[in-house]
């Protein structure tokens, strides 16, 4: 089936993440899976465990609520577009992982070659940026249409629901001063300090 989401939901995700792209249309269909299936961050206390830090996540934090201030959105680099969604009141779990074998539109070479230049950065002629844009609108439009199951395998989730944020002290670091979480601070000769004073006297 294809996105069940409205169309001022997907506005409000484009307006949030400033434009339109494949990523985010990926973040979109992760959204809805999560809404549909795990409820959102405002009504429900959901998790998201996040291992790529792509557009895609920022459809995650538009539409269910989960984002890096409130401390339900984590962020564990993994190179992978995978999300893992948990519910706190009854513990249901998840994790969305693009299938390997998700393909859209790719498969003739020309297909492939726009984007491989447009993304190195390479001098497209006016032609080429028309067509490179419309390729991505298409592509877009196509991850909106497809069913959720050719995009996303649903697995367990890999680890237990991460603990929630412990409130923590403030230490002054020796050197300039300035407040630090008591978890980054780095102890040398007996002082204390913040990460880049501690990297200034560990290169002495
Ligand atoms: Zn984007
Ligand atoms: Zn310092």
């Amino acid at each position: 089936m294809a996105c069940t989401l409205t169309q001022e939901q997907i506005d409000k995700v484009i307006a949030f993440h400033g434009h339109q792209c494949p990523g985010l249309a990926l973040g979109v269909r992760a959204a809805e899976w999560a809404l549909a299936n795990m409820g959102n961050a405002l009504d429900e206390e959901i998790v998201t465990v996040t291992e790529t830090d792509m557009c895609a996540v920022d459809a995650i934090q538009a539409l269910v609520g989960c984002t890096f201030g409130k401390g339900n959105l984590i962020y564990r680099d993994q190179g992978k577009i995978a999300f893992t969604f948990y519910r706190r009141k009854d513990g249901k779990s998840a994790r969305l992982v693009l299938r390997s074998d998700f393909v859209c539109g790719e498969n003739d070479a020309h297909r492939r070659e726009l984007p491989r230049r447009f993304r190195a950065d390479e001098e497209l002629t006016q032609e080429e940026r028309a067509l490179q844009a419309s390729m991505r609108k298409e592509k877009c439009e196509r991850i909106m249409s497809m069913p959720l199951e050719e995009i996303y395998l649903v697995k367990p989730a890999e680890g237990p629901m991460p603990h929630r944020a412990r409130l923590m002290e403030s230490l002054i670091c020796e050197d300039c001063g300035e407040g630090v979480m008591e978890s980054r601070i780095r102890r040398l000769q007996g002082k204390y300090y913040c990460i880049s004073c501690f990297k200034k006297h560990d290169d002495r």
